[in-house]
């Protein structure tokens, strides 16, 4: 057994499976110089790679063909066509052929150079394309190291306990044949890999890089698959077919676990299934706290698929639709019309509760092919979201004069991300009120959507009595908040104890933050994953904000947390908090007082849930 490993809880739950590693380390080429009479061998070898892989994908393909979004569909599509690729072909030739090299040695070194000619070119489609190639490379190597289909997780089905949340599952990788159901243990997970994983049988994830705000938890936490992420260097220690344990409450993995530690990894996996089913079946009681003081919870939706699920675990509207996925990874720019019936359903949907649908933000590591980015040396500083649309501003009046069509149909508001001047507001204001004079002109129905601003960047923070007078709501992103508060980057793993939202540098731009709302009389909640955190919900509760807004998952759970305080109790915890001088010295004061009637939430043993308080 190795174990345990300690990484992030990405996503609550716990699983016990068989693992599917999806990056062989470097080495595991077999690398054979071979003979003349070999050379003809090698080639078909190589072909019939080609075949199967394209094969599998096209099993894929067949299989998701009704559920996936045209997009999705379109980049299998594209991998198969690369699979045949008569350049990629030419190159193998000319290894085995000139060279002498085995087939597998002659895709490691052909893939390598299309690789490094991605990354000499300047286009930034065609860089974010360098993925796909790599993943193309992958899917062959595998075909051909294990000549036979890719790898396919052991028929283990009765090692494996429920799902830790069974309402939602996951799809396989892109390309990847699952049996049984299987943890992905990966160095990283592309969003292209994360977002297309919506079926059956992915029940787990683990990988080395990643913290709880960074894109892989955000997707595993949406898709309701227990996930461990920043476990370093896990990828070393499991191999395909081995049974492993994610614990994504307490943030643990274990490989080859003993008997032991396997029953006791079930039995807590059964406990969280059925504390979840109670929890559930009360998603219809109202989000209020011991002294019934209503708090708002809201949901975060990333794939417009997600909307309704949100709606069925009891969200009281959508507090942020992040519409930048319409964006990545397909060729075209989503139109107007495109986007208008997109957002038009979801208003409908929802009605009559609110949609906040935030502007792409876009730039950093969500990049979309026909939004051209300047490269620079620090992305996440750079020319991203509303710097980025400001820039381009015909492209963004097309997304603005779809979001004020669709405020015709519902209660729709309109955020704006990553904004860290209040001339940026007053920019966006304008294009806004050119796209409603617009439309006007046009006699195309319209309704001008409220404006608000995402506060994650200090400097808004700070000024947020000044925003207060222009934006007409706020929206505390704390994932970025605490990045740029704090000078860490939010995906990586060794400076997550750094990056803690409970830091009093974040509980004072917090505090700033609602102040200034509250002064300037105007709606604020909080959307990042702050807000999804038993403990830092209480305490934001406590700091003035009534509205937060969460995956969908952790709905039913925030609910059942928060009712267990009174207002009271909510007030003085963050005027005990706001006192403290370290992240550490809040996360103990929070351990003390409010940790215990919240042990079944935090990765205890017990999860027994107490009856439900009356007020
Ligand atoms: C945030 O930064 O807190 C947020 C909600 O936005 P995103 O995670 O999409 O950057
Ligand atoms: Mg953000």
């Amino acid at each position: 057994m190795v174990g345990p490993l300690d990484g992030i809880a990405g996503a609550p739950g716990v699983v016990v499976a068989v693992a599917l590693v999806l990056e062989q380390g470097k080495g595991s080429v077999p690398r054979r110089s071979i003979l003349s009479h070999e050379k003809d061998a090698e080639l078909a070898r190589f072909r019939e790679a080609v075949e199967e892989a394209q094969l599998q994908i096209g099993e894929v393909h067949g299989r998701v063909a009704d559920t996936l979004p045209e997009e999705h569909l379109k980049i299998l599509e594209a991998y198969q066509s690369m699979l045949g690729d008569p350049t990629l072909a030419q190159a193998v030739q000319d290894e085995v052929v000139v060279k002498g090299r085995n087939a597998e040695w002659a895709v490691e070194v052909a893939v390598q150079d299309i690789l490094r000619q991605f990354d000499a070119l300047d286009d930034p489609y065609l860089r974010e394309r360098r993925h796909d190639v790599e993943f193309v490379g992958e899917r062959l190597m595998r075909a051909l190291v294990a000549a036979q289909p890719l790898p396919t997780a052991p028929k283990l089905a009765t090692q494996t306990t429920p799902l830790a949340r069974p309402i939602r599952r996951a799809t396989p990788p892109l390309g990847v044949i699952v049996q049984a159901p299987t943890v992905v243990v990966a160095r990283d997970l592309s969003p292209a890999d994360t977002a297309a994983m919506m079926r059956d049988p992915i029940v787990g994830f683990v990988t080395e890089v990643g913290t709880r705000t960074s894109h892989t938890s955000i997707m595993a936490r949406a898709l309701e698959i227990p996930a461990v992420v920043g476990v370093s260097g896990v990828v070393g220690h499991v191999r395909t077919g081995d049974l492993v344990v994610v614990d994504g409450l307490r943030g643990q993995v274990w490989v080859r676990p003993t008997p032991d530690v396997t029953a006791k990894a079930r039995a807590r996996a059964e406990r969280f299934v059925s504390r979840n089913q109670v929890l559930r079946s009360r998603h219809r009681e109202p989000a209020a706290l011991a002294c019934g003081t209503r708090i708002s919870l809201l949901a975060n939706v990333e794939l417009p698929s997600e909307a309704t699920l949100a709606l069925e675990h009891g969200a009281e509207g959508i507090g942020l639709y992040r519409t930048e996925f319409l964006y990545i990874d397909r060729k075209e720019l989503p139109t107007e019309d495109e986007q208008y019936e997109l957002y038009r359903t979801i208003a409908q949907l929802a009605a009559p509760r609110p949609v906040t649908l935030r502007t792409f933000d876009l730039g950093n590591d969500k990049l979309a092919t026909k939004v051209p980015v300047p490269d620079e040396a620090n992305p996440a500083l750079g020319t991203r979201a509303v710097r980025l649309a400001l820039r381009e501003p015909e492209l963004f009046l097309v997304q603005l004069r779809a979001m004020a069509r669709a405020a015709a149909h519902g209660d729709v508001k309109v955020m704006i991300p990553m904004v860290s001047h209040l001339d940026e507001v007053r920019a966006v204001r304008r294009l806004m009120d050119r796209a409603l004079a617009e439309l006007a002109a046009e006699g195309k129905p319209h309704r001008r959507p409220s404006l608000g601003v995402m506060i994650e960047v200090p400097s808004a923070a700070v000024c947020a009595d000044l925003f207060a007078r222009e934006a007409e709501f706020f929206s505390l992103g704390t994932n970025d908040l605490v990045q740029y508060a704090l000078a860490a980057d939010r995906g990586s793993h060794e400076l997550a104890r750094l990056a803690s939202s409970f830091d009093p540098s974040i509980l004072r731009l917090v505090r700033m933050t609602v102040k200034a709302a509250v002064d300037g009389n105007i709606p604020v909640s909080v959307c990042g994953a702050m807000a999804s955190d038993p403990l830092a919900a209480v305490l934001l509760v406590g700091m003035g904000v009534r509205s937060l807004s969460m995956e969908a998952a952790a709905i039913v759970e925030i609910k059942e947390a928060i009712r267990r305080f009174s207002l009271e109790e909510c007030e003085a915890l963050a005027t005990e908090c706001r006192a403290l001088a370290t992240a550490s010295e809040v996360e103990m004061a929070l351990a003390e007082s409010i940790a215990p009637r919240l042990s079944d939430m935090l990765g205890a043993d017990d999860m027994t849930i107490p009856p439900p308080q009356a007020w």
